[in-house]
């Protein structure tokens, strides 16, 4: 019993009181999409009930991104996931 394999989670989520800035959805989870750690000021978001694209602020609460860093967050190597999921989404809650 001296060795202990710590295995990958397959979702890593972690527990944020969030409103979506797009809908106004509350979210109380987050889960990193291409890291296993938490969210980061900065760090790009995705509501799972609009799809919109969201920032994480200094203090971890969601806002609209700036359309330059909509550009920046286009530009992420990790983006073809966060598309992905984006499209996802938004072939769930067809309107
Ligand atoms: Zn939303």
């Amino acid at each position: 019993m001296s060795q202990s394999k710590k295995y990958k989670p397959l979702s890593t989520s972690h527990e944020v009181d969030n409103v979506c800035p797009h809908c106004g959805a509350k979210t109380d989870q987050t889960s990193g999409v291409d890291s296993e750690h938490g969210p980061e000021p900065g760090s790009p978001s995705i509501c799972l009930y609009c799809a919109g694209i969201c920032i994480f602020t200094d203090e971890l609460k969601l806002r609209v991104p700036l359309e330059h860093e909509l550009f920046e967050i286009y530009m992420l190597k990790g983006w073809p996931e966060y598309e992905a999921v984006i499209n996802f989404i938004k072939s769930q809650c067809v309107k």
